[in-house]
């Protein structure tokens, strides 16, 4: 194939933001390359990012509007179909609360900056959310009271050079393999890893230390180990920054030091003359980099502020190679919050769906994974809903009008990783059915009721977006086009360089389990179709491998240790029944792993009732993410 037929490209499928080559002559795409010059991929792409060109050859996709007559779907103009939206959303009063809009962290900057104008001048509404929004609103909110702006500190290049790398929680190898790998490369040049999670992830097996607490007890530990630090500092301070005359200090380390180590090693299994020989080696690394996981599976805030915490607190965190990294499973995650797309009642688009006397009547959805709807029959039963995607999904079954959107590669737009890199991909491929970009459909609907945008191309988006989001104003598409992208300026939030340590209260981790309900679940990712994606079951090579789970698995499977198999006198792959403390049950079979604890449980986000059916109804322990601990009894 002819070189001038690699096109470079960003991968749109986790937060990593890996560059990649499409294989394509502009009609027909031949495949994925690795892009070796890119700074955080350095030619690796993994399971999904190697297949990702299969997004571009499916049937799924959605090539016109539609328009739903006496309940069936039939083909629609453009015209005819922002006609009709237009027509019945100024029947709604947005600023009522009746109009939700639910925006996708998958899209680009491009298009969540035009959709923010359209819910915000035209459909008039606060109720704007993304499904993954309630997880990475803690991160962002603990990384800007801790460092002054709601985003990374630092690069994901970092991990490369940096002495200590702490992984709290996130199985980072399934969720952003390509991270995953860095960091194994770094814990064989001789950077200290150390991993603190329940589970034995493959980044727990592959770490110099793995701290394998009991779950619940992340930030409990984070607290410890800041406390062992802190030992360590008053007796040999050789730092020249003033981390003691930040705003929250004396506070912190007056909680710090009422833990208990004996009250510690109860709740989390873990010594504390283990945290305090682990707390030499922190205090001796000249570079720290902290990652973890932000979205739906992310931490609870405690866990998050006390790990932003002990960022301060390590008095590192201006070294070029330190960093604190909120590692997102969705591309632009970050960017749609950056967008404003979150809106400002968080959670709100579903708070309105789940409560039955909100005042809710109409649904505008950007691109949703069908796994997650979330209160289906509430969403049929309103007054009006409208979906736009460029792949079929069973969201199309309760819509009443639908967009088609252009796939990746097919359309020009931005991506802002997890550590703040803005990336550009530019349209590679004849966008074959000349569906309208979303910023173009958003716009039109916007004329449509009397509104101009204004903006003729992708690259007009982007500078109208630059100028009103702080961070942005340096970047064009222009500047993006000549490299691997760049980071958004933190220097653009008047408090980047005001650190303040997080308010923090020492809590002993009380497990919920009882006799009747001995189980503590937790919950996870898995490999090569995390979160019921919706991507990924149109992709082949991916689909396979998971379809591989199911074969063995059908009913998916939940993990539980083999001295826990035994007692209750299970086989792999058997059916077992599993019910939690407020009567949800489902029937799934067991995969007995040496990698959870005795008196654990532990069941991928993939399997198909578990969000629905299992998970929601506790609605702490959904907003818990991967903290979440459900007690439960698992019978034959
Ligand atoms: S790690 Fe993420 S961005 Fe990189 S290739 Fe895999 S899915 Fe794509």
């Amino acid at each position: 194939m002819n070189l001038a037929n690699y096109k470079p490209c960003v991968c749109n499928l986790c937060g990593t933001g890996c560059g990649q080559f499409l294989k394509t002559d502009g009609q027909k795409v031949y495949g994925v390359a690795p892009l070796i010059a890119h700074p955080v991929s350095k030619g690796k792409l993994c399971i999904r990012g190697w297949h990702s060109n299969e997004l571009l050859s499916t049937n799924e996709r959605i090539t016109e509007p539609m328009i739903r007559e006496n309940g069936q779907l039939r083909p629609a103009s453009y015209a005819e179909a922002i006609a009709l939206v237009t027509e019945r959303m100024q029947q709604f009063d947005g600023t009522a609360g009746e109009i939700g809009v639910l925006a996708s962290a998958r899209s680009s900057n491009e298009d969540g900056y035009a959709l923010n104008r359209l819910c915000r001048e035209v459909f008039k509404t606060d109720l704007r959310g993304i499904g993954a929004e309630a997880g990475h609103r803690k991160s962002m909110a603990s990384l800007e009271h801790a460092f002054g702006y709601p985003g990374a500190h630092g690069s994901l290049t970092s991990i490369d050079k940096a002495d200590y790398i702490l992984v709290v929680g996130t199985d980072i190898t399934r969720q952003n393999p390509v991270i995953g790998g860095n960091i194994h490369a770094a814990q064989r040049r001789g950077a200290r890893v150390v991993t603190l999670c329940s589970s034995r992830t493959q980044i727990a097996k592959l770490s110099t230390k793995h701290y394998q607490q009991k779950p619940g007890t992340k930030g409990l530990l984070v607290n410890a180990l800041a406390k062992a630090l802190l030992a360590i500092r008053t007796i040999n301070h050789d730092r020249k920054a003033n981390i003691d005359q930040l705003p929250g200090y004396a506070e912190y380390v007056a909680s710090l030091r009422s833990i208990s180590s004996v009250a510690l090693e109860r709740a989390s299994g873990i010594r504390y003359e283990d945290i305090e020989e682990e707390a030499k080696h922190l205090e001796h690394a000249k570079s720290i980099v902290i990652l973890f996981s932000s979205g739906i599976s992310g931490l609870d805030r405690p866990t998050i502020d006390a790990i932003t915490n002990l960022a301060l607190l390590t008095d590192r965190m201006d070294h070029e190679h330190s960093a604190v990294i909120p590692v997102a499973g969705i591309s632009n995650l970050q960017g749609s919050f950056d967008m404003g797309m979150s809106g400002e009642l968080g959670n709100s688009v579903f708070k309105a769906l789940a409560t039955p006397d909100s005042p809710i009547k109409v649904l505008f959805v950007i691109d949703h994974d069908d796994g997650i709807i979330r209160d289906k029959e509430r969403i049929a039963n309103l007054d009006f809903v409208a979906y736009a995607c460029a792949y079929k999904s069973a969201f199309m079954d309760l819509a009443d009008v639908i967009f088609p959107l252009p796939a990746y590669n097919e359309t020009d737009g931005t991506y802002t990783a997890s550590d703040r890199r803005v990336q550009i991909t530019h349209q590679n491929v004849n966008n074959p059915h000349g569906v309208l970009p979303g910023w173009a459909l958003f716009q039109q609907i916007a004329a449509a009721s009397g509104i101009e945008f204004g903006y003729s191309d992708t690259a007009n988006v982007f500078n109208d977006l630059a100028a009103h989001t702080k961070g942005y104003a340096e970047l064009s598409h222009a500047g993006l086009s000549k490299g691997f992208g760049q980071h958004w300026n933190p220097k653009a939030f008047p408090n980047s360089r005001k650190r303040k340590f997080n308010a923090i209260n020492v809590e002993y981790w009380e497990s919920p389990t009882t006799a009747e309900f001995p189980f503590a679940l937790m919950i996870g990712k898995a490999q090569h179709y995390w979160h019921q994606n919706n991507l990924m079951r149109k992709t082949i090579v991916p689909r396979r491998e998971y379809d591989q789970t199911l074969w063995l698995y059908p009913q998916g499977y939940i993990e539980i240790s083999p001295e826990d198999a035994s007692q209750l006198k299970v086989k792999d792959k058997w059916i077992v029944n599993v019910r939690s403390s407020i009567g949800t049950q489902m029937k799934i079979a067991v995969k007995i792993s040496p990698d959870v604890q005795n008196g654990t449980a532990y069941i991928p986000y993939f399997i198909k009732n578990m969000i629905s059916d299992f998970l929601l109804p506790y609605e702490n322990a959904y907003a818990a993410g991967e903290e979440s601990v459900i007690p439960i009894q698992i019978q034959e």
